[in-house]
């Protein structure tokens, strides 16, 4: 396993950082990927080699990935973790952050895959794991674009995933539940920041609540959770083609098999309710 090598993007915090660690472990030479190279000292300390990289910029993830491939000559595993939640009500989220919010989630993976096929269809072999969300499969509301990028990101890897096979590459999609990272204090700043003020204002502190509230953080599962399944996603001779895991993933992601919208509809209204109150 030595000589494999992985790309993790978003390696700068959360599940990125954990898995990169966790590749390490499992024996990958690992290239850690983000914008604050410098919130990677420690990933560094332990093995990684990390690598500055703005997902959204073309410049950036060609020399990422010329580097790796100047380097080792190989990519046998990307993960497309880089990502954010841009929340706020439709109304009020400028077009140019729906945009944006596209390029980190969407298109910055989908480039990476563009670039590092080549590398793997030259060997035969590779495994491009995108991570989901939940969110990818259920809805709240505030939370479109966030939600429009992951249920995008669903597709194209299904899409890709028959398109690729004939080269010896899989596709595997990773649905984490809530994980205690900086995804939910991000996602809250950005829709306190669009939505705090104006018509939505009430539904926006009732999504805000819920996000940051001690309970649902307190019982929010360790990146470790998702770090372990990414591992077994990149190692197994024959992966699943979705993993869901974290806090609330699988009991959700049933539900949405299960269940009409407007049944689903319900639940996710009242567990809202439960933090703010009769919405008006
Ligand atoms: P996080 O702690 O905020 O980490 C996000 C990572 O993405 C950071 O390392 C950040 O690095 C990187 N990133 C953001 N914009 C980037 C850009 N333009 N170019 C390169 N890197 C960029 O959040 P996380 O929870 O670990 O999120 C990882 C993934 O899991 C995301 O795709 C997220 O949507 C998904 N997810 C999270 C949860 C959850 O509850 N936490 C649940 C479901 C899915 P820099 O800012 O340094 O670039």
């Amino acid at each position: 396993m030595s000589d494999r090598v992985a790309l993790v993007t978003g390696a700068s915090s959360g599940i990125g950082a954990a898995t990169a660690l966790g590749l390490v472990e499992l024996g990958f030479t690992v290239y850690g990927a983000a914008r604050r190279v410098e919130r990677m000292g420690h990933l560094a300390e332990r093995g990684v080699r990390t690598i500055a990289l703005d997902v959204t910029d073309e410049r950036s993830v060609r020399d990422a990935v010329d580097r790796i491939v100047a380097d080792t000559g190989r990519i046998d595993v990307l993960v497309n973790n880089a990502g954010y939640g841009s929340y706020g009500a439709v109304e009020d989220v400028p077009m140019d952050e729906a945009r944006r919010q596209f390029e980190v989630n969407v298109f910055g993976a989908a480039r990476l895959i563009q670039l590092v096929l080549p590398v793997m269809r030259s060997r035969g072999a590779g495994r491009v794991i995108n991570v989901s969300s939940v969110g990818g499969k259920i809805y709240t509301p505030l939370g479109a674009w966030y939600h429009a990028t992951k249920f995008a990101l669903e597709g194209f890897s299904d899409a890709l995933r028959l398109e690729v096979e004939p080269f010896g590459v899989d596709v595997v999609v990773i649905e984490p539940g809530g994980i205690r990272t900086e995804w939910a204090g991000i996602a809250v700043d950005n829709l306190r920041k669009v939505s705090r003020r104006g018509v939505y204002a009430r539904q926006a502190e009732a999504v805000a609540s819920r996000l940051s509230s001690e309970t649902y953080t307190r019982r929010m599962s360790e990146p470790s959770v998702i770090a372990e399944v990414i591992g077994r996603a990149a190692t197994v001779s024959r992966p699943r083609t979705r993993y869901a895991a974290g806090l609330g993933a699988k009991p959700l992601v049933l539900l949405r098999r299960l269940l009409p919208d407007r049944a689903l509809d319900a639940i996710i209204r009242r567990a809202l309710r439960e933090v703010s109150g009769p919405a008006r």
